[in-house]
């Protein structure tokens, strides 16, 4: 019997995500990034509420629709008012928030993004297993919005281990991970 080290780390983008886009204010294929500022439209009884995004360039605006047409009884009396006063932690929630993006066919630049890596849980296991074969620690990344990421450049940022290092361990055994949806 041998044991080894399990670690569950949540992934967290330490900012909201940027859409990549070809600007029409510019031209070119631009970043557009979150002014963590709301628009909000009342018509009769509906309601629109849009995340206002910017060209990084000449500051084109690009609207991600959080409502369309929604009957405002439906909204949080609560949240409303949040959209009035353009929360800055609901605006950066949102820029979080992968279904947002997918259902206004935004493109988010992934490569560009940074994560914190939050400890959610330690534990030493045990396994029936002979030892030899057992990688000493066990990585689980908690990713339920499928957010693509290094692997290594994860794990090395969470352990404080150089990247090389990290790489040699995965290559060589002694670091295993999962990715957890
Ligand atoms: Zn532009």
């Amino acid at each position: 019997m041998s044991y080894f080290k399990k670690i569950e780390y949540e992934m967290i983008p330490e900012e909201s995500f940027r859409v990549i886009r070809k600007c029409p204010g510019c031209g070119g294929k631009r970043h557009f990034i979150n002014t963590n500022k709301f628009r909000v439209n009342a018509n009769g009884s509906n309601l629109d509420v849009w995340l206002i995004y910017q060209c990084e360039e000449c500051k084109h605006t690009l609207n991600l629709a959080i409502y369309e047409r929604q009957k405002v009884v439906s909204i949080p009396k609560e949240e409303y008012q949040r959209f009035l006063d353009n929360d800055e932690q609901l605006a950066e929630w949102y820029g979080k928030t992968m279904q947002l993006f997918r259902k206004n066919k935004a493109e988010i630049d992934f490569a560009g993004l940074e994560y914190d890596m939050r400890k959610v849980h330690e534990s030493a296991e045990y396994s029936e297993q002979d030892g030899k074969d057992l990688p000493g620690i066990v990585i689980v990344i908690k990713n339920p919005y499928r957010l693509r990421f290094r692997p290594e450049k994860q794990i090395a940022k969470a352990l404080g281990l150089p990247r090389s290092q990290v790489k040699r361990m995965l290559e060589n055994g002694e670091i295993s991970w999962e990715n957890e949806m």
